[in-house]
């Protein structure tokens, strides 16, 4: 049978956007389909985490958005009325090059389709994935009401938390409901609160929240606010009704009088649930995103971590499309990701807990223990790295350096954007030069035995750099998502050797 495209992606938001990106600046035919009518004008998530922002950079879709965006994303939790502690995710150190942004989803995607676009593929909508079966050589789609088949090598199910593609693999979503109603409105108000940052009140009946947003051409006066309010739970209230209880818990819960809603943008009730795909690969097909990972959007980890995905699945999709991988290299992809979107299940969670809790030992532990210990500069930037995910190692997965070795950065572990020469002595940045290449970056000196034996094995996709500066010794081998694959002195010759066993990957194999 004939294919009609090596990867059929099922779904347009962020996941599956960026995975799509990825694949087609790997020179892999990827198609994108979506059940929805057209893109979603809605706001939705409307934090981008550093890591985030990296992803969109390699990937040539950043676009103006850090322009667009409010960059210096702070939260202030307040306490009796007053400012208790302030975390910022601007400055988090881990070399961020770019801070977090206060941009909208809507935003991204728009920014993740023109980019798509560029690349010479576009968005398929109105046609919902409605059946799969897949055999040893590929996945055959049913797409629309009139189940128009279409074939594919490997299908990546990035369709959000109710995934069909989940559901028709088979593949189960553990996990349990965290909490009950929250409310949510992007609205137009005045309101004289500082929009320079996010604003959070802790409260008896569930905490409150205050979130600028920045709309093209607006008033700039866009804010979300957030509620947990569990009578919500009791059916779906309409736009109208929740406005009329958030004109009424503001002043409940942040103590504030002095708010003027005018109209809201979106309106929005919902629940929060924890749950993670029980796997995420079922033979030829992938999960990716809400598919495979859903938590409290307390944190602001979901678009990060689904795009997070895709890049990695991305490289070694195209390594095995072209034929310069094993298909067991594609079990990676669970083995480095899965552990990260538990490790992000476990923290959301329990930032979730901690805000929504009343016990009076929450209470103690909120107000009497957290305020003090946060407002301490090391806890601070210590909660602004863990929200930027830009502390993610796969350095104990299958392709990572273990523990053991010393020398940082370890394999597995991100490398951070640095200053780089290229071979005719142009600056560049190493991100910029990702995304679609590995780079081979050395501290200076004659790289050609490394080079060939990394061309060798994955093709004309290497790119040789020198550092501008700093103090590295070894050569490094830096994969497409940012990671270290391979360091080493005067190893040229272990380098073959190494990229051998990964590429097919004997280690998991035996
Ligand atoms: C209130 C709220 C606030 C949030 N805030 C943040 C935040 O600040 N930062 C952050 O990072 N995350 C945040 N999140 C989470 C974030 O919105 C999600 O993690 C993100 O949308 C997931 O992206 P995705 O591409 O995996 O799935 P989705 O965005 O859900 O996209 C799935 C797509 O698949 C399509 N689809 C569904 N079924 C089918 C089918 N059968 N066939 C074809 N297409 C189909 C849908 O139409 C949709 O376009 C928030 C979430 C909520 C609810």
């Amino acid at each position: 049978m004939v294919d009609d495209t090596e990867v059929l992606v099922v779904g347009a938001g962020p996941a599956g956007l960026a995975l799509a990106c990825a694949l087609r600046l790997h020179g892999i035919a990827a198609q994108v389909v979506d059940s929805a009518s057209g893109p979603a004008s809605t706001s939705r998530a409307n934090i981008l985490h550093a890591r985030g922002v990296e992803v969109l950079d390699r990937l040539g879709a950043l676009g103006d958005l850090p322009d667009r965006a409010l960059s210096a994303v702070t939260i202030t939790q307040y306490l009796d009325g007053r400012p208790a502690i302030t975390i910022r995710f601007g400055d988090v150190g881990l070399g961020a090059a770019r801070p977090a942004l206060y941009i909208s989803q809507a935003d991204i995607e728009a920014e993740l389709r023109r980019r798509l676009a560029e690349l010479g593929a576009g968005v398929r909508w109105n046609t919902p994935l409605v059946e799969l079966t897949q055999d040893a050589d590929g996945v055959t789609a049913l797409l629309g009401d009139e189940r128009v088949p279409l074939r594919c090598r490997w299908l990546a199910g990035c369709d959000g938390s109710h995934s069909t593609v989940r559901k028709l693999a088979g593949i189960g979503f553990s996990g349990v409901r965290l909490t009950e109603g929250f409310l949510l409105a992007d609205v137009h108000a005045d309101w004289p609160v500082d929009r320079a940052g996010g604003h959070g009140w802790p409260h008896r009946d569930g905490p409150f929240f205050a979130l600028p947003m920045r709309e093209a051409g607006g008033a700039d006066d866009l804010w979300r606010l957030m509620a947990y309010d569990p009578t919500g739970a009791d059916g779906v209230p309409g736009d109208q009704e929740i406005v009329e209880r958030f004109r009424r818990l503001v002043p409940e819960r942040t103590g504030r009088a002095d708010i003027r809603i005018k109209d809201a943008v979106w309106t929005s009730a919902f629940r929060v649930h924890r749950r993670l795909a029980d796997t995420y690969r079922r033979g030829r097909i992938f999960l990716a995103g809400d598919a495979a990972h859903i938590h409290s959007p307390l944190g602001g980890q979901g678009m990060v971590t689904g795009m997070g995905d895709a890049e990695n699945l991305a490289w070694k999709l195209a390594l095995v499309a072209h034929g310069r991988a094993a298909d067991a290299l594609l079990d990676t992809y669970e083995a480095e990701r899965r552990p990260l979107a538990t490790e992000v299940l476990r923290q959301t969670s329990a930032a979730t807990r901690l805000q929504v809790g009343d016990s009076p030992f929450m209470r103690f532990l909120r107000n009497r223990v957290l305020v003090p210990v946060a407002n301490l500069p090391a806890v601070q930037r210590r909660a602004g790295q863990l929200a930027s995910q830009l502390w993610v190692t796969y350095r104990r997965g299958p392709l990572g350096g273990g523990a053991g070795s010393r020398r940082r950065p370890r394999p597995g572990d991100r490398v951070p954007d640095l200053a780089c020469l290229r071979p005719d002595g142009g600056a560049t940045r190493l991100h910029a030069e990702l995304g679609r290449r590995w780079v081979l970056l050395s501290p200076g000196g004659d790289t050609y035995a490394y080079a060939d034996e990394a061309r060798e094995r994955l093709g004309d996709t290497v790119t040789a750099l020198t550092r501008d500066s700093g103090t590295q010794r070894d050569v490094w081998l830096i994969r497409p998502d940012a990671h270290l694959a391979w360091r080493g002195r005067h190893a040229a010759a272990r380098l073959g050797p190494w990229l051998d066993r990964v590429l097919r990957q004997e280690q998991t194999q035996s």
